[in-house]
């Protein structure tokens, strides 16, 4: 362990799926001390019992702002919903603490909220759709090859309880793909679809199919083509433990950025 203070979190959402790998991933050892665990569920359960007799030993409140009060915080990591990610952010720069946004959904508007909530109070934050360091990769290299291979499908697959379709990361992808390809892609022939939607969706030019199943947690496939040759670009979540090294980079670095920063790329990149 280092002598640097510990970095002093406040989890939102702690009893989800998400929340309790947080609870469980932000340890002493590790440099972070969490000092509330706030959730609309679950409300004065030991965080304890829901991890199995692990983690931090707190009570799980139901507002952010008195949790706060009660035990001020560096960095509020939130896990919950995003109709209440934007209040909850606001709730923790009115107390100084800077925020991480997990969750997905986001608006346009409350993104401009966001922007202007850390620009005017000076104090930064993040907003992150996908915390995987390989899922951040993926779209690097994706950008990379559109460059050359403006011919590319998105194939993205995630578990059945998944409320959006195509997933953030999805578009993502397709958007950095249109800013980076330099010649458009091939125009297909007019094709006869025998069933409506086969050939799924189309965001920023690329293709996007969204296969949802029972059993799969978070995957994505960037498949591009080119005369003579094939290049897949894959991604697999196999776990949740697999966002938590975003998770603790960000929650790390989040006060030493400025303004509201979106997206893992600025710390990896
Ligand atoms: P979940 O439903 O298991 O957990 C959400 C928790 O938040 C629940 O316990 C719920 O009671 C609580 N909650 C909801 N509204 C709340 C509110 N207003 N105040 C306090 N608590 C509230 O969901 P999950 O799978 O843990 O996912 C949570 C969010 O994280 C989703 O938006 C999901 O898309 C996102 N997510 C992001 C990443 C990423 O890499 N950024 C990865 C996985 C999931």
């Amino acid at each position: 362990m280092s002598n640097e203070p510990s970095i002093r979190v406040a989890v939102v959402g702690a009893a989800g799926r998400m929340g309790r790998e947080v609870l469980k991933a932000l340890t002493p050892e590790e440099g972070f001390q969490v000092v509330a665990a706030v959730d609309r569920h679950e409300i004065g359960a030991k965080t304890r019992d829901l991890l199995g007799g692990h983690g931090p030993d707190l009570e799980i409140e139901e507002k952010l702002g008195a949790a706060l009060d009660r035990a001020p915080a560096d960095v509020v990591v939130d896990f919950s919903h995003h109709s209440a990610a934007p209040t909850h952010a606001k709730s923790a720069v009115k107390r100084g603490a800077s925020f991480v946004i997990g969750c997905t959904g986001l608006s346009g508007d409350d993104m401009k909220m966001l922007r202007e909530l850390c620009a005017g109070q000076g104090v930064p934050g993040m907003v992150v759709p996908n915390f995987a360091v390989g899922a951040v990769l993926m779209m690097k290299f994706a950008e990379m090859a559109a460059r050359w291979m403006p011919d590319v499908e998105i194939v993205e697959m995630h578990h059945d309880r998944k409320e959006d379709a195509p997933s953030g990361t999805a578009l993502l992808t397709a958007e950095k793909i249109f800013n980076a390809r330099q010649h458009a892609p091939t125009k297909l022939p007019e094709t006869y679809f025998k069933v409506p939607g086969v050939r799924g969706g189309v965001a920023y030019e690329v293709p996007l199919h969204s296969v949802r199943l029972p059993g799969l947690l978070a995957h994505q496939q960037v498949i591009f083509g080119g005369p003579g040759e094939t290049l897949t670009i894959r991604h697999d979540s196999l776990d949740r433990a697999g966002f938590m090294h975003g998770v603790k980079l960000c929650a790390r670095k989040v006060r030493s950025l400025s303004g509201l920063v979106v997206g893992l790329d600025r710390l990896l990149f």
